[in-house]
Parts: structure tokens; sequence; C-alpha cells
């Protein structure tokens, strides 16, 4: 609990009307799209790093957890304040500063919508790429601090390669500025992408310099249909081999696509597996690349290949491709939620694996996902009041976990750790590297300040119970 002296402080900081905490408000700060709920004490909404920074040294005089928060679409629980303390919101601190067309730089503040910042851009002929699902909600601070990634990540990769230079609070207070303005840069260690994927532990992004691209020319949707899923998978390696990058190459199982299909009425096939492909570029050549994709998906067993007519079409195809998420949840109450990645090859013996541990487990799987960079979103739905059903759900996930890393992939392309995936770090990472990790942490957060419970295993259980809100 933060005592009245510092609540008195942190208003005088941010201004009366920029702290609150109030029982109703701070609920709404206490969750993220894991919907694993924490209460903080405080939730403030600075509009300066220096507030930031001032916040930060009372952190560490007295004692008490920060932690940073943009839209809390977060997979991973990453800005859940388990140990309760005083969140950081970034709602005021959303202007797009600059947007430099000579340059192909953006800078902007970290609380901007990923959607907002793309469309500004795109009114220049520019174009910023990284496409996370909840793109329409989700910030650039907590793409930069997860390095979100997208169905665009397959041809243009994920947040990282974007972020030239960031202005960040450290957690002891001090304001620095990280990276360049230039196309490159090499002074020093590569604190940019230190502080990119640090789940909000490491700083707080309070300005981000962002590299920007010309908008392609010409973009084709087109839709695949395979009777079998492991076919579709194969279709997937193939495109990649024969070197056509999509800009996006995204697949759905029987589940997603029933399960979006009733909800959304896109006019999805009602087949086992479906390819959602992009493709995008100088006009020549898009229809070259149109036709290779088509003959693979049907040398593989495709039995439906189309492209979208009109931007409607496009834009009810994606609108249901991001809906699956959320949409899952009529089928059962209850889902863990896995991004793991395997090598591009690998994604058809992923597959086959998947269904084996689906029966094996009596366990529903639902999965899509990024094929094109063998990002696969598994969902394991449960119903969490019947226990053997959770069991076996998490039974599953270790499963999962054992067949990627068996196929040399990871457990998490772009959710992060954060709470949820902490008990199975020491699966991929060895006990050096964890070491490592920490004192990195604890070289820059001293007094454990920022973000704590994250990452590391200290896990959810540790958090003080005068927190926890009842489900
Ligand atoms: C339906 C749905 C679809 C999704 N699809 C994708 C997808 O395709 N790809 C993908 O990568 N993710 C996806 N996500 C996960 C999530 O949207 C991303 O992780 C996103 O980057 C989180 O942004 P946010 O603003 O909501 O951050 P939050 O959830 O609020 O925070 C995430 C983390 O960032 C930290 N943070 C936030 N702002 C700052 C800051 N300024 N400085 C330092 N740390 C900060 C927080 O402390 C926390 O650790 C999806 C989520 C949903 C609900």
């Amino acid at each position: 609990m933060i005592t009245n002296t510092v609540k008195n402080e942190l208003s005088r900081i941010v201004g009366d009307e920029n702290a609150s905490f109030s029982r109703e408000e701070l609920v709404c700060y206490s969750y993220d799209a894991t919907n694993k709920l924490s209460l903080p004490d405080a939730v403030v909404f600075p509009s300066t790093p220096e507030e930031i920074s001032l916040i930060l040294k009372m952190a560490n005089s007295e004692g008490f957890p920060v932690i940073p928060r943009g839209a809390g679409t977060g997979f991973s629980g990453g800005s859940v304040p388990v140990e309760g303390g005083v969140v950081v919101s970034f709602e005021r601190m959303k202007k797009i500063i600059e947007i430099d067309t000579e340059n192909l730089i953006a800078v902007v503040e970290p609380g901007v919508v990923t959607w907002d910042l793309q469309q500004e851009v795109e009114k220049l002929g520019l174009f910023y790429p990284p496409d996370p699902s909840s793109l329409k909600f989700s910030t650039i601070g907590g793409n930069i601090a997860e390095c979100a990634g997208g169905p665009r990540a397959v041809k243009y990769g994920v947040t990282k390669d974007y972020v030239l230079g960031l202005e960040a609070v450290l957690p002891t207070g001090e304001i620095i500025n990280t990276g360049v303005r230039t196309a490159k840069g090499v002074v020093g260690y590569d604190l940019t992408k230190l502080l990119v994927g640090s789940e909000g532990t490491l700083a707080i992004v309070t300005k981000a310099v962002l590299k920007l691209l010309p908008l392609p020319e010409a973009t084709k949707t087109m839709l695949a249909a395979f009777p079998k899923m492991g076919d579709a998978a194969r279709a997937v390696s193939a495109i990649i081999r024969v070197k056509v990058v999509p800009a996006t190459l995204e697949i759905m199982d029987r589940v997603s696509i029933r399960c979006v299909e009733e909800y959304s009425k896109a006019g999805l096939p009602d087949v086992e597996a479906m390819l959602l492909i992009e493709v995008d570029g100088p006009k020549e050549g898009l229809e070259r690349d149109c036709r290779t994709v088509e003959a693979i998906c049907k040398e593989h067993g495709a039995t439906e290949f189309r492209a979208a007519e009109g931007k409607d079409e496009v834009k009810k195809l994606w609108q249901a491709r991001r809906s699956i998420s959320p949409s899952l949840y009529r089928i059962k109450p209850n889902k863990i939620n896995e991004d793991i990645v395997v090598p591009r090859s690998k994604i058809p013996e992923l597959v086959e694996g998947l269904g084996r541990i689906s029966a094996e487990r009596g366990v529903l799987i639902a999965s899509f996902g990024h094929a094109g960079d063998g990002n696969i979103h598994v969902n394991v739905m449960y119903d969490k009041k019947s226990v053997k059903e959770a069991q076996d759900a998490e039974a599953a996930v270790v499963d999962v976990f054992k067949l990627t890393l068996e196929l040399r992939g990871t457990i998490s392309g772009e959710h992060g750790v954060g709470i949820a995936k902490q008990k199975y770090l020491e699966m991929e990472l060895t006990p050096a590297v964890i070491a490592t990790m920490k004192s990195i942490k604890a070289a820059l957060d001293p007094k454990g300040i920022l973000n704590p419970g994250k990452i590391f295993p200290k896990a959810v259980e540790a958090a003080d119970a005068e927190h926890k809100v009842p489900l």
C-alpha cells in the first residue's frame, strides 16, 4: 500500500485531475488480455518524461512498484500490477510529434495507437509495417515493450526492426536517449535493442524514433482453402521455398474458421484449413507472384483459390482474421493462448504434432496465425470450472512447448513472458542466460521497483494478497 504522503505527492507531480485512487478506476487498470487481475494502489496520467522521472525517484525512496501500461491488450500479463503500486498510463502522451518525409522517420509519444500512426503516415505515402492484430487499440509503447509482430512480419519484420532510437526514463529516474535518427549508428552498446522487448521492466519509454518505408504501390489479397491442415502447412513451406516473399501468409484451422465465420459472416470456406495470403510491391510482378502462389497452393491440394475483390472484401477478410482470438471464447470460456514459433520448414511437423497432442490429451486446440514466419497461435480451450479440463489444458501446453523446442523453435514469438510464461522460462533458457538477464535488471533497477514480478519466476502467487481482485 502506498501512503497518503505518496498519494499527495503523486497528485502534486501530475496534477490532481491526473491521479486516481478510486477503486472503480483502479479496477480498469488491473488487468490485460490474459484476464489476470490485480489492483494497483494508484493510476497516474503523466504528460512529460520529467513527471515520470519524479515518480520513479519517489518509488525508489519510498519503495513502491511502478507499472507502465499501454492499452492493456497484452497476452502475457505485462501490465498487470501483481504487487500493487502505481500504474503509469500514457493516455495523455499520444502525440505524433513529427513525420519526416525526407528521412523516412516518425517521432511519437508512447501512447499513440498503432493504427493511428499507420493511417497518418499512409496519407503521406509512407508505411509503418508492424501490425499486431490488436493494432486498433494497442499503443506504440506497448508494441515496443513486447516487440510486437503481426501478419506482415513475414516480409517486413517486427517492431524492433523499426525502432531507431528511444527517449526513456530509467528505473532510477534518469532520462536517457538511445540510438539514432540516422539509417545506421554503432556508438556504444545498442541500448535501443536492449529496451525493445524488455516488457516494461528496464525503462519507461517516453518517445520513439521509428523507421518508415515507402508505401507499397499495390497489394493483392488471396484466400486458399484446403481439405487437409497438413497440406496447407506444406503449401506454406513451399511458398517460402520458391522465394516469393508474401507480405502476409496466415493460416487458420477448422476450429478457428468455423468459430470466426459464425460471428463475422465473412464468407470463409467450410474446410479444414485456410491460408490468407497477401503480396505487395510494384504493380508489375504482382500478377506473377499471385500466379506462383496459386500454382503452389493447387499443387498442395487447395480446392479453392481466389483473389479478394475490392477493398470491402479485403477489409472483411482481415476483420475476420483479427477476430479469431476473441471469437474462440464462443467455444469454451477459457483458453491458454500460446504464440510459439518454429523454423518455417518445420510447420508441417508442428501441425501434425499439435493434432497428436490434442488427441492424446483430449483437449480442443485451435491454431491460427502467422504461418509465414513460423509463428502459430496455439489456443488450448477449456473450462476452468472443470479441474480435469484445466489440468489437461496445462499438460497440453507443456507438450506443445516440448515439441516446439524439439523442432528448434521458441516458446514466444511476440507476446513475451510477463507472468504467463515465467514458469516455462527454464525450458528454453539456460541458468547462465537467466542469470545474465537478471544481472542486467539489477544493474538498471537495483531496488526492483519497475514492473516487479515479471519475466523471472517469482510468480504471481508471491503477489501481495491484498491486491488480488476476486475473479
Ligand atoms: C485480440 C488480440 C490480438 C493480438 N495480436 C497480436 C499480434 O498479432 N502480435 C503481437 O505481437 N501481439 C498481439 N497481441 C498482444 C498485444 O496486443 C501486444 O503485446 C501489444 O504490443 C500490447 O500493447 P499495449 O499497448 O496494449 O500494451 P500493454 O498490454 O498495456 O502492455 C504490454 C507491456 O508493455 C509495457 N509497456 C507499455 N507501455 C510502455 C512504455 N511506454 N514503456 C515501457 N513499457 C511499456 C507494459 O508494462 C507491459 O509489460 C494481441 C492482443 C489481442 C488482445
